[in-house]
Formats: C-alpha cells, structure tokens, sequence
C-alpha cells in the first residue's frame, strides 16, 4: 500500500483502513499471528496526514483485538488493543546518502522518503508490533494457578493452603531451637 504525497490535499488528510476490505492489512494480520498473536476480527486503522510542505505529519491509531495467553494462569483470553502513533515524513535530498538520512532520522524521529511513494506496510507493520502488550495478564489481579496442585486460583481456592504453611520460615523456626 502506497501513499503518494504528491496526491495529498494542503493540510488534513483524513484515511480510514480495515483488514476486511485491505489486504495489506490482511498481510500484517498474518504476521500477527505468525508471532502468536491472532487477531480476532479485523484489524482497524485510522490516520490524518497533515501535509506541510516538505514535511508531512502521520498521525494514527490502531484498533484491533488479540487473541492472548495469561502469563500468570495459562487461560486464553481477548485484549481489546488501542494504539496512537505520530511520525514524522520528510522528503530526501537525493545529495545525501541514505545512511546520512539513517542516523538523523534516528535522532529526530523522522522518517525519510524518497520519490514520491510512502510505503504503508512496513509503516503499520511495526505499529502493530509495537502495540502488542510486553506482557499479557487476562486481569490485573490474576492469581494465577496453585504451585502444588494446578488449579486456577482465579475459580476459587484449592485447599492447598495447609500445605503452604511448610514455608521456608518454619524452617528457620526449628533451626533457632
Ligand atoms: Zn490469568
Ligand atoms: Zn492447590
């Protein structure tokens, strides 16, 4: 998917993307679940180009679900993902070698783009990535699951806490007698 800047209208331009009519979307979903991540349903995207000649400011967001294991309790479950970005485009000068461009892209946090075609996949590809969860818990007061016997502490609880008493204090505890 190419955007061509030259086609942009002076100030806002306004784009709306879905993985049920884009295949390109349709492709970063494949990553997606390549990685372990399967959507469930279409990936969304929305995006304002603001056009200011030479520059051009990409502001978007993703809105999308995946399917996810708890790190904690092992049950799958869906997380409802929303992810903003900004970015900034800014034509290359031919003059300048692209690894020039490179490092002060790194510096500035803009991209370069050379000709007149802005690539929409890599762009979003790693707006994806970068919107997975570094880690996924199915609710934030997980209990995840007993030690000793394998329940899922979530359900309720195992009867297992007898046991638990055998902690490494009441080791120390007979050690000082
Ligand atoms: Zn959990
Ligand atoms: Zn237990």
């Amino acid at each position: 998917m190419k955007l061509k800047p030259s086609l942009l209208e002076p100030g806002e331009n306004h784009f709306s993307y879905s993985s049920a009519n884009d295949k390109w979307l349709g492709q970063i979903a494949d990553r997606l679940s390549a990685q372990g991540h399967p959507a469930k349903g279409p990936l969304k995207a929305r995006m304002k180009v603001t056009k200011l000649e030479p520059d051009y400011v990409f502001a978007g967001e993703l809105e999308y679900s995946v399917e996810c294991t708890c790190d904690r309790c092992a049950e799958q479950f869906v997380l409802p993902i929303s992810h903003r970005f900004e970015l900034a485009f800014a034509r290359a000068n031919k003059a300048v070698s692209a690894q020039d461009f490179q490092e002060q892209s790194d510096q500035l946090d803009i991209e370069w783009f050379v000709g007149d075609d802005i690539d929409l996949l890599p762009l979003f590809e790693e707006q994806f990535m970068l919107s997975l969860p570094y880690k996924t818990l199915c609710r934030a007061t997980c209990k995840g699951i007993c030690q000793q016997c394998g329940k899922n502490l979530n359900e309720g609880d195992c009867g297992c806490a007898t046991a638990a008493k055998d902690s490494p204090f009441k080791i120390i505890e007979t050690l000082k007698v």
